[in-house]
């Protein structure tokens, strides 16, 4: 991608009155179904967006091949990308730092939710790992301007790049593999709201951690005691914050290699947790059929809507899920439920928990309704930055 020196010099993109009509709703994404013209525009680029008239909206990144086609980036016209980048990337660490507390592992970049669309970037301690998701970001000044201004603000240890492959195949972008971008580091241990974890660089799901659950942890162990279930545990997030005031607590998950490092964890933080490798639907109903009760369930599952066209059988899985969870609570007990599937909203996800509470034939108390914690910000005008949902309930 060629940077212009000028912003009049930027290529031009034409859109329909529907994709302006999305922009003046303070949404940043025009879909392809809504471009009118793009001739000529290279992948990747930084481009001035007008309406049929030739109007100019604003200055986006461009991608050839996403269904999202453009994802704005200012009101007006960018003359220097790479410097907008730095500034950017200085204005979400300084965002962090009147928000985050307790935690030397939280989200630097949140992608469109600041302003930095197809930037993520979390830190873990003294590495900081990120992930390149458009085309525009993946140019090799971006990548520069990123790196150098992460590095000069953080001073980290390393910073390592994880990649999606799926995610560069629908950018048509050519494959690379995870790889150190910066020092040598690989490994480390964070800390959150005082419990601690080892991080590989390397391994694990997205960037290693599911960070945006970080005060819901803080939330469920309010509450939680006596026995507790963490289904869908990965690391033991739940879990180790459940640890100090429970009993026993137990962790469920399909992956072995995230239960070894749950194990590790627990080893670290001095808790007896016992982990089981399985698969959580299966489980939970050879359970319930057996009798087991407990005081606090945890249901933390991966999306199960990643699209529109999922929806029934996702709200029919967290059915399923909470209506076993609910049959083994004691009288008084604790039912944290999850969702990240950006498909499912807030209220339908209530509907389902109501619905399955009546199945099981229990009242429900709310406790707290809750979201994605506050270093992965949501824009109220982008109703996609806000995806994780965290009920805290007590059943009578
Ligand atoms: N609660 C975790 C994050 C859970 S992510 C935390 O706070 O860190 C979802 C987890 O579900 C992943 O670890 C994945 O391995 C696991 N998983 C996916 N399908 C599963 C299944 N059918 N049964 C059990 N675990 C499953």
């Amino acid at each position: 991608m060629a940077h212009a020196p000028s912003a009049s010099a930027l290529p031009r993109v034409k859109i329909s009155p529907r994709g302006v009509a999305r922009l003046k709703s303070g949404h940043v994404w025009v879909y392809r179904s809504d471009i009118v013209s793009a001739e000529g525009v290279a992948p990747g680029s930084v481009v001035t967006v007008a309406d049929q008239r030739g109007k100019p909206l604003g200055t986006a990144l461009y991608s050839s091949s996403s269904q999202i086609a453009i994802r704005m980036i200012a009101h007006e016209p960018v003359a220097d990308f790479p410097a907008l980048l730095r500034q950017r990337i200085a204005a979400a660490i300084a965002y962090r730092a009147t928000l985050v507390r307790d935690t030397d592992a939280y989200r630097i970049v949140f992608s469109e939710a600041d302003f930095l669309p197809g930037l993520i970037v979390d830190r873990y301690n003294d590495i900081l790992s990120l992930q390149i998701l458009t085309q525009a970001m993946d140019d090799k000044l971006a990548r520069e301007a990123v790196i150098s201004e992460l590095t000069h603000r953080m001073n980290p240890a390393s910073v390592v790049e994880r990649v999606d492959p799926r995610v560069r195949e629908l950018e048509k972008l050519p494959p690379r593999p995870s790889d150190l971008l910066h020092g040598d580091e690989t490994s480390t241990i964070f800390t959150m709201n005082g419990v601690r974890f080892h991080y590989d660089a390397l391994e694990g799901q997205k960037t290693g951690a599911f960070l945006d659950q970080r005060e819901n942890y803080a939330a469920a162990a309010q509450y939680a005691r006596g026995e507790a279930l963490d289904v869908f545990c990965y690391q033991g997030g739940f879990a180790l914050h459940l640890a100090p005031r429970c009993s026993h607590v137990t962790g469920i998950d399909s992956s072995r290699p995230a239960l070894e490092v749950a194990d590790e964890n627990a080893a670290l933080n001095h808790r007896d947790i016992e982990w089981i490798e399985a698969n959580a639907f299966d489980l939970l109903k050879d359970y319930a059929a057996a009798g087991h009760h407990y005081d606090a369930v945890v249901l933390d599952p991966p999306a199960f809507a990643k699209t529109k066209r999922d929806l029934d059988s996702a709200m029919r899985g967290y059915k399923e899920l909470n209506l076993r969870a609910l049959k083994m609570l004691r009288p008084g007990g604790i039912l944290v439920t999850c969702s990240c599937s950006y498909h499912v909203n807030q209220s339908s996800f209530l509907e389902m928990l109501s619905d399955a509470a009546l199945d099981a034939h229990r009242t429900l108390r709310l406790i707290e309704v809750r979201v994605q914690a506050k270093d992965h910000p949501v824009l109220l005008n982008v109703p996609e930055t806000a995806y994780l949902k965290c009920i805290i309930s007590c059943v009578t």
